[in-house]
Parts: structure tokens; sequence; C-alpha cells
């Protein structure tokens, strides 16, 4: 076993609002909180505090509280700040849904959790209503946030001036949160995070990552994910900076807002350290200001890592983690120059880890100089999940007695502690950080009446970055072309879940028992992409 080089943190045993809101200094309630990076307008802390109190209070005077599930789709706007925060204060959970999704994806997630509440904008309402109403929630309980005919909007929430709630709820135990996630099985679950978990994955992170109240932090990670959620609606806020959103990626947009809002600090998933290291606009744009940069969400290379920091002459910190840890376990901090930017870095503090043999399932013992053989991360603290919503076989299948989470990726750690993940074992793909579960993909290519059958894995593109690859096998004198493929799968998913690349093979390698060998096909790939 080997733990973090950090004392332990202490975890305020209190609500998340409470944690980041309560007793703020009039300096602090005067700061600005959220920028929107379109417009430009702001609020501030005084503001944003107010705004969830009166979400709280007219949501609460509906009935919703504690027992409420409401879903929240909604891209990265001020808006979905004061009600992510205003639906927790009411003691109610909220379940995030990625803005991509199709209205089948979004009644899933609905109907898994069982929500009965919708909280949306009227872009994505249309969609949104069917999978709703698809799901048993009636008009009277979606809300359009920027209004639409026959739903309330958050000005009528805002206006409708009820008390805010007495909740009580047990942080440690109470489900805050439900993102989605598919973990190291096929399908999404719900990922129940309590108030404690996503507390101490802020009080964990906070000092390594050290963002600071001056900082004007670029929120363009999507806030329905468990990464953009913590660093920026939980620990940015903490931390008293200030959030510029950005609701819909785009690059030039990206460097215009960093030039525009002066942004020092910057999140990013690794696609778009590939820009900022090759992109030709990059040297029209004054990113002076920018000190500091943190991937996570996907492998970083090393030497891309190198060359971000050189264009943009900031620190280029990693971090690693997953849904299911809230999700940080794992960081390069700010002051620790010295670690390698190849590795994920050190434990953050309160956190056991274990490496442990896929073949054998023994323990792999931490070296006390060099580097260790590789094994599968097992991860143990207070910022793992409670487990998966209605779903205790794959809880049981993840957190095993001891508590140690099976994160699924395999890794190495030398002897200062520092991690380095070096491959996956379980299906999951990463699209530009975005999770895509290969089972899903697999199943819809089966529905191609010229497939016969068909395996996806993760493959790289030419920058090195992650894409699912489709190998299909097609049915006797079929003349289905890669094109098709690619297309008909488009035409049927969100759009980070498309199929990029498609090679047609003789026969699906497969296991006795008839599962698919997936590290068979991963190593074709990967002897393929050497000979290339
Ligand atoms: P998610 O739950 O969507 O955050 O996905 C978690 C998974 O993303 C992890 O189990 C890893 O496979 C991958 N991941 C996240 N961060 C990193 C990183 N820095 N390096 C390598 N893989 C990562």
């Amino acid at each position: 076993m080997f733990t973090s080089p950090y004392a332990p943190v202490e975890i305020p045993d209190v609500s998340i609002f409470d944690y980041l809101f309560e007793n703020l200094s009039e300096a602090e309630l005067d700061r600005t909180a959220v920028i929107d990076g379109v417009s430009g307008a702001e609020l501030s802390y005084r503001a944003l505090v107010d705004q969830i109190t009166r979400v709280a209070g007219a949501l609460a005077a509906d009935g919703v509280g504690p027992g409420t599930v409401v879903g929240l789709l909604c891209p990265n706007t001020p808006q979905f700040t004061a009600v992510f925060h205003g639906i927790l204060r009411a003691g109610a959970t909220v379940t995030t849904i990625n803005s991509l999704y199709t209205p089948d994806d979004i009644h899933r997630q609905l109907h898994d959790s069982v929500a009965t509440w919708l909280i949306t904008v009227s872009p994505l309402l249309p969609g949104a209503k069917a999978a709703a109403h698809a799901s048993g929630i009636p008009d009277e309980r979606i809300v359009v946030i920027d209004g639409e005919a026959g739903h309330r909007s958050l000005s009528d929430l805002l206006a409708a001036d009820a008390p805010a709630p007495a909740v009580t709820i047990d942080p440690a135990t109470h489900v805050a949160v439900l993102p989605y996630s598919s973990g190291t099985t096929a399908a999404p679950k719900g990922v129940m995070l309590s108030h404690r978990n996503l507390i101490a994955n802020v009080q964990q992170a906070r000092d390594l990552i050290g963002v600071v109240p001056e900082d004007k932090v670029l929120a363009l990670l999507p806030f329905y994910h468990i990464y953009g959620m913590t660093v920026l609606l939980n620990l940015a806020f903490k931390q008293r900076a200030s959030l510029v959103t950005m609701a819909k990626f785009d690059f030039v947009e990206f460097l215009r807002m960093i030039q525009d809002h002066r942004c020092s600090y910057i999140f990013i998933a690794p696609p778009i350290a590939v820009a900022v290291a090759k992109h030709p606009l990059v040297e029209k744009y004054d990113l002076s200001s920018v000190h500091t940069i943190l991937s996570g969400a996907a492998p970083l290379d090393g030497a891309l890592a190198a060359a971000v920091a050189a264009r943009l002459d900031c620190r280029i910190l990693q971090g690693y983690g997953m849904t299911e840890v809230s999700p940080v376990s794992h960081l390069i901090p700010i002051d620790a120059p010295h670690l390698s930017r190849a590795s994920v870095g050190v434990t953050v503090p309160n956190m056991d880890c274990k490496l442990v043999s896929t073949e054998t399932g023994d323990e792999i013992e931490a070296p006390s100089s060099g580097v260790s053989e590789r094994g599968e991360l097992l991860v143990r603290g207070p910022n793992v999940m409670l487990g998966y919503l209605n779903n205790e076989k794959a809880t049981r299948e993840t957190i095993d007695a001891d508590g140690f989470l099976h994160t699924g990726d395999i890794a190495t750690v030398n002897a200062l502690g520092e991690v380095t993940i070096v491959d996956r074992s379980k299906e999951l793909i990463k699209y530009k950080g975005y999770q895509i579960a290969p089972a899903e993909l697999e199943a819809l290519l089966l529905t191609h009446p010229q497939i016969a059958d068909a395996a996806v894995i993760g493959a790289a593109d030419a920058d090195g970055q992650e894409i699912p690859k489709a190998f299909v096998v097609t049915v006797a004198e079929s003349a289905v072309t890669a094109e098709e493929v690619i297309a008909f799968v488009s035409e049927r998913v969100a759009p980070h879940k498309k199929v990029r690349a498609v090679e047609f093979i003789e026969v699906i390698p497969k296991s006795a028992s008839g599962k698919i060998l997936r590290k068979d096909l991963r190593a074709r790939e990967r002897a393929a992409t050497v000979e290339r």
C-alpha cells in the first residue's frame, strides 16, 4: 500500500452550501463570482448566494427537498451555477446531464435516476421535453431557465421570494449529486456522491491546485461532468475566485475569452493542449495572463505538456481521477516542478492506494527505489462514492470489502510515490475527455443490416488522442463502406459518441464464453500504429 506524502486534511461535517457559502466576509461577498464569457455580465458572490437561496426557497415551496432528484440539463452559463447550488441548498439531489445527449440518452438518465423534476434551457427544450414526458415528468415540473411559454423560468423562481428551507441532512450519507459514469463495467450508472464526498475532494485538492481569489478561471469544462463540477463549481468558489463561463467550446472563442477577460487559471482536457501547442492562431492573441493550466480526464503526453508550458510560458499540471472518486485522486501539485510531467503526480491527502496484479490479484509492493511493476490502481478515501444508484452488484464489483475502489486503470508507482497511468483494463473509451461505453456502440452497429458482428475499442488519432474505432465483420457479399458505417452511427448518437475509424475484419476475437477479447484488438491496433 502507499499513501499521500501530504498530511491529512480536515473535512468539515456540513452541507456543501454551508461549506462554500456560509460566513462569507463583506469583502468576499463583493468579489465577482461568475462572469458570462460572452456578454461580460458579472455576478458577485453576494448576488450568487442570494440567487441560490431564492432558487432553494422556490423549489422547496413546491415540495423539492431531501429525497427529490432534479435533472439539470444546461450548458455552462452563470445561471447553471445558481440553479445547481440552489437545488443542493434545498436538500435535493442533482443529476447533471450532458447537454449533447440525444432525447433517448436524456430519458435513460431521468428514468434511471428517478428524477421527478427537470431544469433546462429553451434551445434544448424539444428533446428534453420528450425525454421528460417519457419519464413521467409533467410540464409543471420542467423549469426553463431562460423562459418558455407554459413553463416556469429562473426569473419566476427568483421572484417567488420564498424563504430558504431549513434542511437537515447527514453530509456523510445524503446523496448530493448523481453524475452518470460507466465505471469499469458496461452501462452508465448513477454515481452517488455525498456532500462529504464533494467537500472532501475540495479539501484534498485545494492547496495542491493553488487557485487563489485573484484568479479568473476559464470555465470551459462542462459543469455536468464531475471534473468541471468539482474544480469549477466547488473548488473555485471555495477559493473565492471568479469563473468565466464558456457555454460551447470553440478554439477561437477560447483564445478570445482568455485575452479579453485576462483569464489566469485554466482547467482543460488533453485535446485542448494539442491545439494550444500547435495551432497557429495562438500567436495572434495575448495569453500572457495565464499562469497555470491543469489537464485532466485523459492521459497527457509529457512532451505535449512541455510544449504547452513553453508556448504560453506557464505552469502545466496534470490531475487524474474518475467520477466515482469525486474525482481527483492524483495530482502534480502547483509547488512540485520536480515531478515528471508524464506522471499523474502523487496521491492526494487522506487517500490510500494499492497496485494489484491483473493476473493473480496479488498486491504489488511500492518500490523503495526505481519503478514498480504495473498493476491495477486501487484507491480508498473520503472522496470515494457511496456506490452506484440501485446497483449493488456493480457497487460490490467496484468497491471491495476493504473499501478500495478498483479504478480499471493500470499504473506504476515510483519510490517518490509518483503514479503513472500506463493502460486501461476496463472497456471505457474517452473521446476528448467524454465517456463512451463501447457496448452501446457495438449494440447499435449490430442493428445495421449488413453488419454481422462488431467490436469497438479506443485507438489513437494522428495527435495521439483517443478515438473510438470499430472493427466490423460484414454479412456475406456486403458492399458497405467505412464512410457508411460512420454515417450510420453518427445519425443515431450524441456527437461525442461517433465512431471515428472503421476496419473490416474476418472475425471478432472472442473468448470461449463469447466475450470480446478487446486486449487482442488493442494489441492489433498498437502493432498497426507502429507500422504506420
Ligand atoms: P471519468 O469518470 O469520466 O472522469 O473517467 C475516468 C477515467 O478517465 C479514468 O478511470 C481514466 O481511465 C481516465 N483518466 C482521467 N484522468 C486521466 C489522466 N490524467 N491520465 C490518464 N487517464 C485519465
